[in-house]
């Protein structure tokens, strides 16, 4: 655990994404997660659909070229759809922003998603308003 950088989501935003997840399932989904950044936490306040994002080729088939300049984007959320919350090799040399959401069938809460910072290190997510 990463004590140094707080996340916070909150819950119905959360459900939000796990409801795509569950919707696109067995495709991955991915989404561009915004949000205010501090010092030393990051507050998740939208989302955003990629453009031109394949669903169900992957993670790095992301065209990150083709991402808005936009310094809002804190990072991604995508989905698992095999259940398993360790991210990739892949997810890890494309990551995008500081915070790196992986989602996990069965999509069913909190317990199915688990976040990383950057260099992959597990960072506690804190759900405000559950
Ligand atoms: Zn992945």
């Amino acid at each position: 655990m990463n004590a140094g950088l707080k996340i916070s989501i909150d819950k119905e935003l959360l459900d939000a994404i796990l409801e795509g997840a569950r919707r696109l399932y067995p495709k991955e989904t991915i989404l561009l997660l915004r949000g205010k950044k501090q010092e030393n936490s990051i507050e998740i306040s939208d989302l955003l659909v990629p453009p031109l994002a394949k669903y169900g080729r992957g993670f790095s088939s992301l065209p990150l070229h083709m991402l808005p300049m936009d310094f809002s984007i804190v990072g991604t959320a995508h989905s698992h759809p095999s259940g398993n919350l360790m991210p990739s090799h892949a997810d890890l040399n494309h990551s995008f922003g500081v915070v790196l959401m992986i989602t996990g069938f069965p999509f069913r809460n909190e317990q199915n998603v688990a976040v990383y910072n950057r260099s992959g290190e597990k960072v506690a997510l804190h759900v405000t308003n559950p």
